[in-house]
């Protein structure tokens, strides 16, 4: 009995280590993405299924690495926000996003929204406010061009400093819209409180719609809600003409998602916006 717990112990330890020394790599690696410009931002667009233009983009980060090649921000972010390095990540895509989308401005495209994804962590900084107001200044895009995509998961602390960052970020001009609401804690309450813009339907609601019933049900409540707060309503990961044609029924205004166009290189993303002025 003493031999099994010694080997379960030992067996318990190397399987650790495994993943002490996984994790140490990738936060050594990550710190020097940055440094060796291994990001890129991929951006996907969000349609006006009224109109059938692209009214916005948002910006998806890739790592490209040397020899890994691409890694999914799934695989990475959870990492980075755990070893902060979400930090300086998220400043980077904050400023390249505003700088991209202030040059496809000046390149003579019609102005459209750019939303970028902000990590709780990120957004609890102390400074976060004036990150968010250097990278408007320093590329020269107006706020009312950026669009922050907050998660429900930042209402888990310090309710007021989060409220009253929000209103001084909407004061500037910027919108802000709650990611894949539905999937976390907040209750019709916080999006009283919380002065954001636009309600993201979370994929995975969207996934079985029309077919699943409680789904349907679902993205409809979300829809009467948002009318009667006053908030835009966005649905993502929407990928067939059936979605399609049920979020038209129902008057869901903005889609993003496969059905209209996966995230692609800004090159990719340019004849996009070309394509748009027709
Ligand atoms: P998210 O913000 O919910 O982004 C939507 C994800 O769904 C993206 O995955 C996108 O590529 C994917 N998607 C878009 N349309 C469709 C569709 O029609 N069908 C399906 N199946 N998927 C679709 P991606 O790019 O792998 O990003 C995953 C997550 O990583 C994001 O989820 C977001 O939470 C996070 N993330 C990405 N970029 C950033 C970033 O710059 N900062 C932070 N903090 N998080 C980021
Ligand atoms: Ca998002
Ligand atoms: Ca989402």
């Amino acid at each position: 009995a003493k031999e099994y717990g010694k080997n379960g112990c030992q067996f318990y330890r190397a399987e650790m280590n495994d993943t002490v020394i996984q994790k140490l790599v990738m936060e050594e690696w990550l710190n020097k993405a940055i440094e060796l410009e291994e990001f890129v931002l991929y951006y996907q667009p969000q349609v006006d299924i009224f109109t059938g233009k692209m009214n916005g983009m948002e910006a998806l980060l890739r790592w490209k690495h040397p020899r890994l090649g691409f890694i999914s921000p799934g695989e990475f972010i959870p990492l980075a926000e755990e070893t902060g390095q979400i930090i300086p990540i998220g400043e980077w895509v904050l400023r390249e996003a505003c700088r991209q989308n202030k040059a496809w401005q000046e390149a003579g495209y019609a102005p459209l929204k750019m939303a970028v994804n902000i990590s709780p962590i990120q957004f609890h900084q102390h400074n976060f406010v004036q990150i968010v107001l250097n990278a408007l200044e320093e590329s020269g895009l107006d706020a009312q061009y950026l669009e922050l995509e907050i998660t429900e998961g930042i209402a888990m602390y310090h309710v007021d400093q989060v409220i009253e960052k929000l209103r001084t970020l909407r004061a500037h001009g910027l919108h802000i819209s709650m990611d894949d609401f539905g999937t976390g804690f907040s209750s019709l309450s916080y999006l009283k409180k919380f002065p954001i813009t636009k309600l993201k339907i979370a994929q995975q609601f969207v996934r079985d719609i029309p077919e699943d019933p409680d789904d349907a049900a679902i993205v409809q409540a979300i829809m009467a809600m948002a009318l009667s707060l006053k908030l835009n309503v966005i649905a993502e990961g929407v990928e067939t003409d059936a979605q399609l044609s049920f979020l038209l029924d129902i008057k869901c205004r903005e889609i993003q998602g496969y059905i209209f166009s996966r995230p692609v290189p800004p090159s990719d993303f340019e004849a996009l916006l070309k394509q748009n002025e027709d």
